[in-house]
């Protein structure tokens, strides 16, 4: 009662605006966007690509798509929550280049919903993230990517592992170059500390944005060259 009445005044002095629209939000509103902004977060719904969960036409069903048919991913499956674009975008890019950190429990309900509805989850011995190298991640102050898989472990009441899977090789920025430059950037770049955690285990592999899965695709190597029995991938957003 303290706290809210404590919250109330702190609003009236400095009302909480939606990060993206700036609309007044009401008190307990937890995922600093407001709700108009919320609804135009498109959810990646069925159907998707039964490997890499690429977004299907409606009316094709339990299918892969045409790139996972010439099978290139080294996981067993991916999935991403949404769809990399408009609102989603603006709050991952808030998120990580602004610091806003609050935005995290907005990332985390989605992320636990989705699962809740598409993913088997009990099978999942632990959640790793994608890691950042060290430079970036003293640049970046923290790995948005560690941050949504502790808050899914928190829910869904799993060990998470992050440190394991780390990241020795820094690589310039992906977005510029083309597929096959992604992929031979990346070649050596991940590295399992203890490959005996990760042995036998069916892992959930966070990530922010699923783009190409050139750096999945590295990651769930080095997981599998480990020992692990599944590489599973779970993104918060899908790029095309
Ligand atoms: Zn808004
Ligand atoms: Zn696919």
């Amino acid at each position: 009662m303290k706290i809210n009445l404590y919250k109330c005044l702190l609003n009236l002095l400095y009302p909480l605006k939606c990060l993206i629209c700036k609309a007044k939000l009401e008190v307990e509103n937890t995922w600093h966007i407001c709700l108009h902004c919320r609804r135009k977060i498109k959810i990646n719904l069925p159907p998707f690509c039964l490997k890499c969960g690429k977004p299907r036409t409606q009316g094709l069903s339990d299918t892969t798509c045409g790139e996972c048919k010439e099978n290139r991913y080294l996981f067993d499956r991916a999935w991403a929550v949404s769809i990399y674009e408009g609102v989603i975008k603006e709050c991952l890019h808030l998120f990580k280049y602004r610091k806003k950190r609050r935005l995290l429990k907005l990332f985390s309900e989605l992320t636990c919903n989705f699962m809740e509805r598409f993913i088997d989850y009990q099978s999942i011995d632990l959640i790793s993230a994608v890691p950042l190298s060290k430079s970036k991640m003293r640049q970046r102050e923290f790995n948005q990517s560690g941050l949504l898989a502790r808050e899914i472990g928190g829910k869904f009441k799993k060990t998470v592992l992050n440190g394991n899977l780390i990241k020795i090789k820094d690589t310039p920025s992906q977005v510029a170059l083309s597929g096959a430059k992604r992929r031979l950037n990346l070649i050596g770049a991940f590295k399992v500390k203890e490959p005996r955690l990760f042995k036998d285990k069916n892992i959930l592999l966070i990530d922010d944005v699923f783009t190409t899965g050139s750096t999945l695709n590295e990651c769930s190597e080095v997981l599998k060259k480990a020992g692990a029995k599944k590489v599973y991938v779970l993104a918060l957003a899908r790029g095309s």
